[in-house]
């Protein structure tokens, strides 16, 4: 593999680096003030709460949510949902047909659809049987053309974080760009990697409002990462793809306080579960998560999930990922929904 230092010129793709960004109309004049009369960018003037295009750099809400991770708000790029942020790291720095991805399933199932569907070839290199990474399989399957190496951690669907040396390592030693999924981070103790921008240039943190924050509908992805690769996604992205009732809905919850008690009422009821769950007896393994999710091994997966579907409980198979042969991902819900979830296990046949 490939020790060079990471240098962000190498890996963005020339057309990327030499094209025109669009200028918006919203984007040219910054400082809006109410004496204004606009009549720039032929919207219809007859006010209804969203008839004016929306932000597109967002900086009300980017300015309160750097605030509250604790970084520059120029190294903050929001999406709509994280999926349209890992599709941009793959249009801003993978050419297709020549460079390649590293993927470490089992795992999120977005990073090898965006990588076919952006023609770049997709190394897989499998989780361990600790659902860890094999830090020196990954680093054989780097060459010259790697780009990007995608990290869930805690991971879906297994539910645990990866150890920091291994994401450490990896950091240290490839000179393209480590994202880290961060989906699943408010359930887990593990700290946010967040606070090592810092110290690598080429890390790449992604966060959602889909998960611990109760807004999966509103699609608001979170990108955090160096002012200079920020520049490049903020060069490429639509100019308005965070709408202006995103952008209101996004503000209203994370400056309140409901999330932390929702988020410690998921983590208690995961644990309670967890117990639960243990004492079935046709349930083979439940796996310890970090997540808002609990992977179950069961004696028959397909039997199990439409037993649970007869009663009106929906929950995901995953027995045909890699390494997770019968398994079910149980979503935790209110006290309530896992009550029920548990008496209606409890009533099947061992
Ligand atoms: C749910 C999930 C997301 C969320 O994607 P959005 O597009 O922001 O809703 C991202 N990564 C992982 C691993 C997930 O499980």
């Amino acid at each position: 593999m490939t020790m060079q230092a990471f240098s962000l010129e190498k890996i963005i793709r020339k057309n990327v680096s030499t094209m025109q960004a669009y200028a918006s109309a919203r984007a040219e004049f910054k400082d809006i003030s109410k004496e204004m009369i606009f009549l720039d960018a032929n919207e219809n003037p007859f006010e209804n709460g969203v008839n004016r295009y929306p932000d597109p750099l967002q900086q009300k809400l980017r300015g309160l949510w750097a605030e509250l991770r604790n970084i520059d708000e120029n190294q903050v790029v929001f999406g709509n949902g994280s999926d349209e942020l890992l599709d941009l790291l793959f249009r801003a720095f993978c050419e297709p047909r020549q460079d390649n991805v590293i993927t470490l399933p089992p795992t999120y199932g977005m990073y090898g659809v965006l990588a076919s569907l952006n023609d770049v070839e997709n190394r897989i290199v499998l989780l361990d049987a600790s659902f860890n990474p094999d830090v020196a399989a990954i680093k054989e399957n780097i060459d010259s053309r790697t780009r990007i190496i995608f990290l869930c951690s805690p991971n879906n669907p297994t539910g645990n974080s990866f150890p920091e040396a291994s994401i450490t390592a990896l950091l240290e030693t490839f000179d393209g760009l480590v994202v880290i999924d961060e989906a699943y981070i408010d359930f887990s103790t593990q700290k946010s990697w967040i606070g090592k921008l810092a110290l690598h240039p080429n890390l790449v943190v992604l966060q959602t409002l889909s998960k611990a924050y109760g807004l999966a509908g509103i699609r608001l992805g979170i990108l955090h990462a160096s002012a200079e690769i920020v520049a490049v996604l903020h060069k490429i992205k639509p100019p308005y793809n965070v709408n202006e009732l995103t952008q209101q809905k996004a503000l209203d919850r994370i400056s309140g306080e409901k999330v932390q008690e929702e988020i410690d009422s998921i983590i208690s009821q995961r644990e309670a579960l967890s117990k639960a769950l243990h004492n079935i007896t046709w349930i083979k393994k439940v796996y310890a998560s970090e997540a808002n999710f609990i992977l179950i091994q069961a004696d028959d997966a397909v039997k199990r999930y439409n037993q649970l579907l007869q009663n009106g409980i929906v929950v995901r198979n995953r027995s045909h990922e890699p390494l997770c042969e019968n398994t079910l991902r149980i979503t935790v819900g209110t006290a309530a929904e896992n009550q029920v979830l548990i008496e209606t296990l409890n009533n099947y046949e061992p």
